[in-house]
């Protein structure tokens, strides 16, 4: 299929791009990702469902197929033994989200994350990073990233360390650099979110934003802080889970008969109802938010629906769910047996 517009030609356009995420926790529910490490061994050990769950993102309204190198860093490697792949499991799930991109029209995209070894007073691991960064974005350039994701750091930071390689070894690839809002309303080395953002965007980043940690009604009121702060375009991927005032983020769920931690295996029952979706694409739209997407918790059915109240029709909407055909709806009027099942099932 031939390619679309570029990020930056759909965004001066004043069009929304659409980015499903999430891969890490459908892969760990799906029973092919192991969390605690939350490796992605399994671009290496089953790739074509990687390709798959691509495929199937890009059904539900995604325009971009994010290459699945989240955690896919040299350190990360080298916790479950591995380092001597990193570079096989990066560009092999580089090749797959380009070859998904190619045949669909859609837009492939690099991803750096949080290396989880950073630390600003030791310089040590800055070097580190850096180097782990420089590798991935090299990466990224050589299997033709349309763009590269950095996201999820918690310290603005870091993040500029990932907006840098990405500057300095991706060969003027745009770079989208999302900050992880914790439940402080400023990064973990104390700049204001919407600040972290402005300082981003102002260092050459093509979009800013926030991603994970908080579900849609807890990200809301910092998404406005920060379009307010930027003067391009701003990105949204929240979490979908049922974070409020009280609990900000979704590590800080506990189950309510153990009084234990739920992140991140156990967290079904705090999951956003369908309007809850609903609710973040209306608030996207209000607020002019332009790449639009949900992080951990993403499932097809939930990002068509996202799609769907943004005003874009999918793929996967010829199968949106239609009750008008159903053998219980009313309007129809009711065969008396279906009547006296519909009775029976709701209890009346
Ligand atoms: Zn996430």
């Amino acid at each position: 299929m031939p390619a679309g517009k570029s990020l930056q030609d759909r965004l001066s356009a004043g069009e929304k791009v659409f980015a499903a995420e999430g891969y890490m926790f459908e892969f760990n529910k799906r029973g092919y990702l192991k969390s605690g490490a939350m490796v992605p061994e399994v671009v290496i050990e089953h790739p074509d469902l990687v390709t798959k769950m691509h495929e199937e993102f890009v059904h539900a309204g995604s325009d971009v197929v994010l290459a699945f190198t989240y955690y896919g860093n040299r350190h990360k490697l080298q916790v479950i033994g591995r380092q001597d792949e990193v570079e096989q499991l990066n560009r092999k799930a580089l090749k797959m989200a380009r070859e998904v991109a190619d045949n669909t029209g859609t837009l492939m995209a690099g991803n750096l994350s949080n290396t989880t070894v950073f630390d600003p007073s030791d310089k040590d691991t800055v070097d580190t990073v850096n180097a782990m960064f420089k590798e991935q974005v090299i990466w990224a350039k050589d299997e033709k990233a349309d763009f590269i994701v950095g996201e999820t750091f918690y310290s603005l930071a870091e993040a500029m360390l990932s907006l840098e390689a990405i500057k300095a070894y991706g060969d003027g690839l745009p770079a989208v650099v999302n900050i992880a809002p914790t439940a402080k309303g400023h990064t973990v080395d104390d700049v204001p979110l919407e600040e972290a953002c402005r300082k981003l965007e102002e260092a050459g980043a093509a979009v800013v934003g926030l991603n994970c940690s908080r579900g849609p009604k807890a990200m809301v009121p910092l998404l406005k802080r920060v379009r307010q702060a930027c003067k391009g375009p701003i990105s949204a991927l929240p979490v979908p889970y049922r974070t409020n005032e009280e609990i900000i983020t979704y590590q800080m769920f506990k189950d309510p008969y153990t009084e234990q931690y739920t992140f991140p295996s156990n967290m079904a029952q705090f999951q956003c109802s369908r309007n809850e979706i609903e609710f973040f694409g209306n608030a996207c739209k209000e607020i002019g938010v332009q790449y639009i997407g949900l992080c951990c918790g993403n499932t097809s059915d939930y990002f068509r629906l996202l799609c769907e109240t943004c005003g874009k029709t999918t793929k996967a909407s010829r199968y949106t769910t239609d009750m008008s055909n159903h053998y219980l709806n009313t309007d129809k009027g009711l065969s008396e047996y279906n009547a006296k099942v519909r009775k029976a099932l709701l209890g009346l």
